[in-house]
């Protein structure tokens, strides 16, 4: 069997790699099906692409969309989108353009806990300032020794009822999948077991909501296998995904040596009772 990994971030996101050093990594672990999935951004498609050609790889061109659903932030992956369609650019555009002002607003948040500078500090970690997100401030608040590693930060700040959550409106979940499908891409639920952990997560009900609206609106598949699901997750989500007749993904969501829960390759197979997103892909 070929080994896909379909979702992971280089540094024109929230990675610590540059697109082609994601490739050579994924390269040397074995990886023959590569997509790169950086948040909002498509502009380490062209280097990834060319990295991969010279390693004889198979690369798809991913982005990972962030949404706002009800008052839930899911994550949409795109595989095999062209970025050159202009709506899919232009929404991304979109989404991107509030990061500044929330990072500013979340450094003004933890100044309030007693924390400052961090925005300064923080900007440093993005190669894109305008990328700048939760895992920068993460970084910087491990450097600064204010937490000894990026999860511990997660569980004391920047979330929902922690210093330095700042609520935002990202894409709409419809206009997510619509950029995504007029691409000539698939759209992906992205880990959806991280949206049933937690204070603020979602019950099963919710859960059923949000499959019956992602098929209607031409989702295609869901992440089962994904760093953050443990083996019962595969199963429960391999089900899930069986009952909305979505196809089933996987990905490391690789974000830099030493610093995600899973590297890159060698994921677990997807349960036999899954249909491989990699079906539509050929
Ligand atoms: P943002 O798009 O700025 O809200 O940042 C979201 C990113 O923060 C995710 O893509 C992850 O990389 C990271 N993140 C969120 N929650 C956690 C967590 N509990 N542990 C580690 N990283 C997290
Ligand atoms: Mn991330
Ligand atoms: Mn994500
Ligand atoms: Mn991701």
């Amino acid at each position: 069997m070929l080994d896909y990994d379909l979702h992971c971030h280089s540094n024109i996101s929230d990675g610590t790699l540059t697109p082609a050093e994601v490739v050579d990594r994924a390269f040397s672990r074995g990886v023959k099906v590569l997509a790169l999935t950086d948040h909002d951004d498509m502009d380490g498609l062209d280097e990834a692409r060319s990295r991969a050609l010279q390693h004889d790889m198979r690369f798809i061109n991913g982005v990972e969309i962030s949404v706002t659903w009800r008052k839930h932030t899911l994550h949409i992956v795109g595989l095999n989108i062209d970025p050159s369609y202009a709506p899919l650019q232009q929404g991304l555009l979109a989404v991107r353009s509030g990061r500044t002002e929330r990072a500013m607003r979340m450094s003004d948040d933890l100044a309030r806990a007693g924390i400052s500078g961090v925005y300064q500090g923080a900007v440093k970690y993005a190669h894109n300032p305008n990328m700048i997100g939760r895992t920068h401030f993460a970084r910087y608040l491990v450097e600064s020794g204010h937490c000894k590693d990026v999860k511990s930060v997660f569980n004391r700040y920047l979330v929902n009822g922690k210093p330095g959550y700042v609520p935002h409106q990202w894409a709409a979940l419809s206009d997510a999948i619509s950029w995504i499908n007029g691409s000539g891409g698939i759209a992906v639920l992205a880990h959806p077991g991280r949206y049933m952990v937690g204070k603020h997560s979602m019950g099963k009900k919710t859960m059923h909501e949000l499959l019956a609206e992602f098929s209607a609106l031409g989702g295609c598949a869901l992440e089962v296998v994904t760093g953050s699901h443990t083996p019962e997750q595969y199963a429960e989500f391999a089900r899930y995904a069986d009952e909305f007749g979505l196809l089933a993904s996987c990905g490391s969501d690789f974000h830099g040596p030493g610093e995600s829960h899973r590297d890159m390759g060698r994921l677990p197979d997807l349960p036999l009772i899954c249909r491989p997103v990699w079906e539509r892909l050929q």
